[in-house]
């Protein structure tokens, strides 16, 4: 398939899909102007019906793509399981469900229900017997739910696979194949995959019926990222020159990319110990853990991430300052997957990439792909080790209340502004700009508040009331 029907603005346009008017007007309110490019390619085959393999990283807007086209044949009225999506992780499909239920604001009554792992099953076995129209999960919980037959797929004609090469890197392609096996045969299938490894062509070949592949170049949207390479002689210089350069670049959100849970642990406490802001994300913590630790990365209070690549799927943050591949990426698929987090939205992004020599072939692929040059920079000088470790501009101030408890953002920016009635607190007022992001989820809630006034912000927190009661608050220290 050509990409030359991207450049085309009246192509771009979604008013040339054929979708419902309510679908249209509820994008242009959500400020979506024109297709990307993934959903300028795909959306059209999607909607005839065809089986299509797409290449969609995060950040191409691949949800709406394929969310699009889910909901656009989608019967309201038939209140049955007719479309499901597989995805890799817990923050993915709570992405994916957040996403679809955006686009289906405009119809009226579509119930999407999210079944994963980590959280009970007994309650999602309540939900099912609700009913649902769509289905988000992930593949082990999913395959649970269809071998006790609480959950029935007799119905289900659209069949999507998100991240499938993360899903098969994490070993979920038994779980895939019991669920596919219980799937009508005559449905659509759609396959998103950042990477195209020989077992993801084996898979399609298998569940697909003539599949339209849809690739967006790998180098069509890195001209905005300016990347550097560092050689590096062994692990030791390699902490070390990490180091150096994070001290040179004091930037607000940095991701570092490691290729094993062990190595990010390791890098995240080594950085801890120097007086660095940061966090790691890896499978081996808790999910909780996990989420908190993206919600503090992404709410500013931690300035940098260490993280493995699956772990990194839920990252959903618009643009990261600087990615950092503390080892060169297996793939070059996933380097450029990697660096794409940084320089979102047209903003100028830079990564940096430390090689040693047993990687320089992985270099060679990168230059392939690229259809560049790379030539290693020198490190900065060790004058940068003066330089204060970058801090965090927030903080995040936990509250053991959620959306169980009632508690909206706005009970929480309206403790937080009150105007202090005791005589001698006057002055003491905190402004909304001081505060950030606010996030409730179920039992808990959290804001990000600049750490200027956090003192400030959690005395009021604690002795003003939400919904009439208080509830206890900490604040949540790197
Ligand atoms: P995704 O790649 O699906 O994670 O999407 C990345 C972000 O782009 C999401 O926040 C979407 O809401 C947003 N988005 C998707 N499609 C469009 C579009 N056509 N125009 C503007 N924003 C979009």
């Amino acid at each position: 398939m050509s990409a030359s029907n991207t450049n085309d603005k009246a192509t771009l346009a979604f008013s040339s899909l054929n979708l419902q008017q309510d679908l249209l007007k509820n994008l242009s309110t959500l400020g979506y102007e024109e297709m990307t490019p993934i959903q300028a390619m795909s959306l059209p085959e999607m909607l005839v019906g065809k089986d299509v393999i797409a290449q969609g990283k995060t950040g191409s807007g691949k949800t709406a793509a394929f969310g699009l086209a889910l909901l656009e044949k989608l019967k309201v009225k038939r209140f049955r399981i007719q479309s499901m999506v597989l995805c890799p992780t817990r923050e993915l499909a709570d992405q994916v469900a957040k996403e679809i239920r955006k686009l289906a604001r405009a119809v009226h009554n579509i119930k999407v229900l999210t079944l994963c792992g980590g959280t009970p099953f007994g309650p999602q076995i309540g939900s099912l017997e609700h009913g649902a129209h769509i289905i988000v999960g992930t593949p082990g919980r999913i395959e649970e739910h269809v071998i006790k037959g609480t959950l029935k797929l007799d119905d289900l004609n659209l069949l999507i696979l998100d991240e499938a090469d993360r899903m098969l890197e994490m070993g979920f392609e038994a779980a895939l194949d019991n669920i596919i096996e219980r799937t009508p045969l005559e449905r659509q299938t759609l396959l998103f995959s950042a990477t195209f490894p020989k077992q993801i062509q084996a898979i399609s070949e298998s569940i697909m019926t003539d599949p339209v592949m849809v690739k967006v170049s790998a180098t069509e949207d890195q001209s905005n990222i300016n990347q550097h390479f560092f050689h590096v002689e062994d692990d030791a210089h390699r902490f070390a020159a990490l180091r150096l350069l994070l001290l040179d670049n004091p930037v607000e959100s940095t991701a570092i990319f490691c290729n094993t849970k062990k190595e990010t642990q390791a890098v995240c406490n080594a950085l801890h110990d120097d007086g660095f802001s940061v966090l790691a994300l890896h499978g081996d913590l808790e999910q909780r853990d996990r989420d908190q630790t993206l919600l503090r990365f992404a709410n500013k209070s931690v300035a940098i991430l260490v993280a493995t690549d699956v772990a990194a799927r839920g990252l959903d943050i618009d643009a990261l300052d600087l990615v950092v591949n503390y080892h060169i990426a297996h793939d070059s698929e996933v380097h450029i997957h990697r660096i794409g987090r940084t320089g979102r939205a047209g903003a100028q992004g830079k990564a940096i990439s430390l090689y040693s020599d047993k990687e320089a072939y992985k270099v060679g692929l990168i230059e392939d792909t690229l259809e560049q040059t790379i030539k290693p920079e020198l490190l900065p000088s060790t004058d940068v080790l003066k330089n204060a470790r970058h801090q965090a501009k927030m903080s995040t101030i936990q509250i053991d209340g959620g959306k169980k408890q009632k508690v909206r953002p706005g009970d929480i920016l309206g403790a937080l502004t009150a105007k202090s009635t005791n005589a001698k607190n006057t002055g003491a007022e905190i402004s909304g700009k001081d505060i950030g992001k606010i996030n409730v989820l179920d039992i808990k809630a959290y804001v990000a508040v600049d750490k200027k006034i956090l003192k400030l912000a959690l005395r009021k927190l604690t002795n003003g009331k939400m919904k009439g009661r208080s509830f206890k608050v900490r604040h949540l220290t790197v």
